[in-house]
């Protein structure tokens, strides 16, 4: 499934401010809003589309996700249902868009429909598992109609009885000073029931808390704080509301070789001191498999390889990164009676002709000297 840049659909350039964003949304939103255009799919998808560009780029988190791994740092596709009942809920997420645009009563008149919170869940993962993709089942905690009641809240036998406090009409009037203003009513939460014999699985609620399992797809690539986004698993809505989302939050675990740094991996590759000086090939780790490296002669600690192409695969242009190895020249250690009388033997040899055998120590004796002035 191909999804236009989020950028393109509201038609505002990359660097576009809050308020920019927010313009180009209204005017689109005008246009295509499904209040507008009854029975009109074009318009309808449309809306959604627009609806969902501004979702990502009014909030400065999946806006950066979004610049730095486009669709796949925030993309709702990955096996989520479609945001279908994104417009219907347009009210609560958009209220403030929308409170002046389509009148005070944005919420079409219904009373305490809420969409449900956006839930986050935190999945830890492996660097290869981030390198390569994974496909990964995750609980989450949903809610189900209650089997015992099914979902009236009241014990099986038993009705709902229509609520005294409000006769039924959810709102209540309150005098305010001079104002007389309208109310949730307080006894029935706007519901306009109440339960007088409530069930005792679901405590007169009508739903029961459950886990549900969700298969989540993680692309080759993602780095650590990516969200994916999972449309309509959040939680419910309240009085047939809309669900919210829910949103994986990766979290890559310490890799005992490896440091990752955007695309580029680093590791740390000791060599002895023989084949620092002498050269020679070694054996080194990669995400792939060990690989062989030749070392030149004369190679000094602190010297970075450079293994093209062996690091992560960019989420977004899926253009791989390097892999870069540190020389650390290890000094050996144990040594016996007969190694260290070679190392004498090669230190004499030496002795005299430092700034042939030892450049750098030479170079830093004269700048020392230099500081002292002497
Ligand atoms: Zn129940
Ligand atoms: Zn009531």
């Amino acid at each position: 499934m191909s999804k236009r840049d989020y950028y393109e659909v509201l038609g505002v350039n990359r660097d576009a401010g809050d308020d920019e964003i927010k313009k180009a949304y209204r005017k689109l939103a005008m246009k295509f809003h499904p209040d507008r255009n009854p029975d009109n799919k074009e318009a309808e998808e449309k809306f959604k589309e627009a609806k969902e560009a501004y979702e990502m780029l009014s909030d400065p988190q999946k806006k950066a996700a979004y610049d730095r791994y486009g669709h796949a740092g925030v993309d709702p596709s990955m096996g989520a249902g479609p945001g279908a009942q994104g417009f219907d809920g347009f009210a609560d997420a958009f209220g403030d868009i929308f409170g002046d645009l389509f009148g005070g009563g944005g919420r079409g008149g219904r009373s305490n429909v809420y969409r449900g919170a956006d839930l986050r869940y935190n999945l830890e993962i492996t660097l290869e598992e981030a390198a390569r993709g994974a496909e990964k089942t995750i609980r989450i905690p949903t809610v189900e109609e209650c089997g015992t009641c099914h979902g009236s809240g009241a014990k099986p036998g038993t009705h709902p009885k229509p609520c005294p406090t409000c006769q039924g009409h959810g709102q209540v009037r309150v005098q305010q000073g001079f104002f007389s203003i309208q109310q949730t009513c307080p006894k029935c939460h706007g519901s306009g029931k109440i339960i007088p014999d409530p069930c005792r699985d679901c405590g007169g609620a009508g739903r029961t808390k459950k886990q549900k399992t969700l298969e989540v797809k993680i692309p080759a690539g993602i780095d650590d704080g990516m969200r994916l986004r999972h449309a309509g698993h959040g939680e419910p809505g309240l009085n047939g509301g809309p669900p919210g989302d829910l949103y994986v939050e990766i979290h890559i675990r310490k890799h005992a070789v490896f440091e990752r740094d955007h695309d580029d991996l680093h590791c740390e590759m000791p060599i002895s001191i023989t084949t620092a000086a002498l050269g020679g090939e070694i054996e080194i780790p990669t995400l792939e498999g060990m690989a062989r490296l030749k070392i030149p002669a004369e190679t000094q600690s602190g010297k970075v390889f450079r293994l093209r192409g062996k690091g992560i695969k960019n989420v977004r242009s899926h253009v791989h990164g390097d892999l870069m190895c540190h020389v650390v020249v290890e000094t050996p250690v144990n040594l016996t009676e007969r190694q260290k009388e070679l190392l004498r033997e090669f230190e004499e040899s030496a002795s005299g002709n430092a700034t042939r055998h030892n450049p750098k120590a030479q170079g830093w004796m004269d700048k020392v000297r230099d500081f002292f002035g002497g």
